[in-house]
């Protein structure tokens, strides 16, 4: 096999690496930030908490945040992507001492079943990608490139990446100390729990909290946010002021009447149910995503349930047959277990900074949950934002450039979210089809499937556009290939050189010798082990 360095072109893709020690950089903090109040305590008001506490803290600036005794959090979202490992290592919290608090499990990525009915292509797997693909991803790349053109080769995701044998042999992607390769990973937990952690670290580590119902909002004569009012308190002020009520959006979308851009038009799901099942002794590795008749179903294995739950469009069907078809696809039509019926508002604000109020967690915008991002938006947001105040750039054209880049991600995630279901094949109902047949499709978007269809490769093109801003060319590639956007089997010509110039008994024989290194989520979960400090993660795409 060629060694990553003998490639031509080679570009890195993701560059991870990762230190509990955190460098004392020189940072130009405007003196006139002394005191920042977040509003909201869910996993956005917390998370953010956390992040801003472990930047600004020590430069003697006061972080607060205040919870409404009468509104909930939303209680759902357990399924991360592989940068909520850098949240915690960033933070120096160790795996051993938060999983088991949080019920956490180790994910390798997320099974997509029943997409696409083309045969070979019933299920996929979407890979979190690990230093060891640097070994088979030229060869995936290749044959995914020789099947569009008409070769007919192997292209499927599922045969190339170890996250893929682990995820279907209920490992967890830890692997032996002797073993050379850093494997990337997310995780499951139950968020409800993970709340309350970071709610008690982020109090271990200086953040004050007050439990008060915010009332209204005054504006200064500049339109910023000067206070807020409390039930049963005074005015609470602050300079910058951080908007984590959920769906509600009361700073920066009421008091400050920030735009809202619908995504509803390409994104139909606005609906969710959601309803635990037990666990058994083995515990998967991997979020299973099944579609079903008017949207698709996850399940996530916790340390102590499944979590399951049904995200679906409300024009196409309605709360109680969503709730029957969860049920009956559960096997649970006679059980006592209540389901939690949610709304789900799909967009995002147009200035997630707008004067001085930040927006982060759902009051920013959701996009719907089936690849799990929205940890990843909180997080991107908040420590973004500490690196424009660690500038020392509070402009307009400061604004105008995380506004941008916050931006960015969303719409490079909706794109990829929005390719599921563009690409899907079932016809079984109206939801499908006119899924499918949708045209409201971003020009980017429109460009890349061009260019997939014409066999040019869309590496180039994804690395150009904003569309790369939300997934990397590699996962591109597994929903395109993993969907079975290939010419139809009976037009495709046999194999021969160059189109099979890799082996697959090789590729095959690698990665199931590799999983020897690795053992079952539930014994490592057991013992879970620290982590190897200082080591950096480097991985090839191209
Ligand atoms: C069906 C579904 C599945 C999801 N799955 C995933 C997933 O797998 N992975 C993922 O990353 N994300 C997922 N998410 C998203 C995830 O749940 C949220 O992004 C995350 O929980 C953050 O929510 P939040 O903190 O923004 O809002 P919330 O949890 O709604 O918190 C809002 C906070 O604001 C406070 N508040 C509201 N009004 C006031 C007021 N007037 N005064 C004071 N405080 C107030 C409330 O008390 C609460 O503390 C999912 C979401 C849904 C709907």
């Amino acid at each position: 096999m060629t060694a990553p360095s003998d490639r031509a072109p080679t570009a890195t893709l993701f560059n991870y690496s990762y230190s509990v020690k955190q460098p004392d950089k020189p940072t130009s903090i405007p003196p006139a930030i002394r005191k920042i109040v977040i509003v909201g305590g869910g996993s956005a008001g917390w998370m953010t908490a956390m992040i801003l506490a472990n930047a600004l803290i020590r430069h003697g600036i006061e972080i607060s945040v205040l919870e409404s005794p009468m509104v909930g959090i939303i209680g759902v979202g357990e399924g991360s992507t592989p940068w909520l490992r850098g949240f915690f290592d960033s933070l120096g919290i160790e795996e051993s001492e938060w999983m088991p608090e949080c019920n956490a499990t180790y994910k390798c990525g997320i099974t997509f079943d029943e997409w696409s009915t083309k045969p070979g292509f019933e299920s996929y797997f979407h890979p979190f990608a690990s230093m060891l693909d640097n070994l088979t991803m030229t060869q995936f790349v290749h044959n995914s490139q020789a099947r569009v053109n008409g070769a007919d080769v192997c292209a499927h995701p599922n045969r190339f990446f170890i996250a893929s044998y682990l995820a279907h042999n209920n490992l967890a992607p830890k692997p032996e100390r002797t073993f050379p390769f850093d494997v990337w990973y997310g995780y499951h937990f139950d968020s409800v729990l993970l709340g309350q952690y970071l709610h008690k670290k982020a109090l271990q580590r200086g953040v004050k909290y007050t439990k008060c119902h915010v009332t209204g909002v005054q504006l200064n004569e500049r339109g910023e946010i000067a206070s807020v009012s409390i039930q049963d308190g005074e005015p609470v002020t602050a300079d910058i002021f951080v908007d984590c009520t959920g769906f509600a959006g009361i700073l920066i979308q009421k008091a400050l009447g920030t735009p809202f851009v619908s995504f509803s038009n390409n994104l139909f799901n606005d609906a969710a149910i959601a309803m635990p099942t037990p666990i058994g002794d083995d515990i998967p590795s991997q979020t299973i995503s099944t579609a079903l008749k008017h949207g698709w179903r996850w399940k996530i294995p916790l340390t102590s349930r499944y979590g399951n739950g049904y995200v679906y469009s409300s024009a196409f069907c309605s709360a109680d047959d969503a709730e029957h078809e969860l049920r009956e696809g559960l096997g649970a039509l006679d059980s006592d277990t209540p389901a939690r019926h949610l709304k789900m508002k799909i967009g995002r604000v147009t200035k997630h900074w707008n004067k001085n109020c930040l927006a982060v967690g759902l009051a920013q915008g959701f996009i719907e949950p089936l690849e799990a991002t929205a940890l990843l938006f909180i997080q991107r947001t908040a420590t973004t934002f500490v690196e424009f105040l660690e500038a020392g750039d509070l402009s307009e054209a400061a604004h105008e450039r995380f506004n941008q880049r916050v931006n960015d991600h969303f719409e490079g995630t909706r794109d990829y979210i929005v390719t599921h279901y563009k690409t899907n094949t079932r016809r079984d109902t109206e939801y499908w089809r006119a899924n499918a047949a949708n045209t409201n499709l971003s020009d980017s978007l429109r460009q890349l499937y061009g260019l997939w269809m014409s066999g040019k490769g869309i590496a180039a093109d994804v690395g150009r556009q904003a569309i790369g801003k939300g997934y990397p060319v590699f996962s591109w590639y597994c929903i395109m290939s993993g969907m079975g956007i290939f010419p139809d089997p009976k037009d495709l010509r046999p194999a021969a050189p160059p189109d099979n110039r890799y082996s697959m008994e090789e590729i095959d024989n690698l990665l199931q010798r590799s999983t020897l290194n690795f053992r079952s989520q539930r014994d490592v979960l057991m013992n879970i082990p620290q982590k190897v400090q200082e080591r950096s993660l480097q991985i090839y795409f191209w």
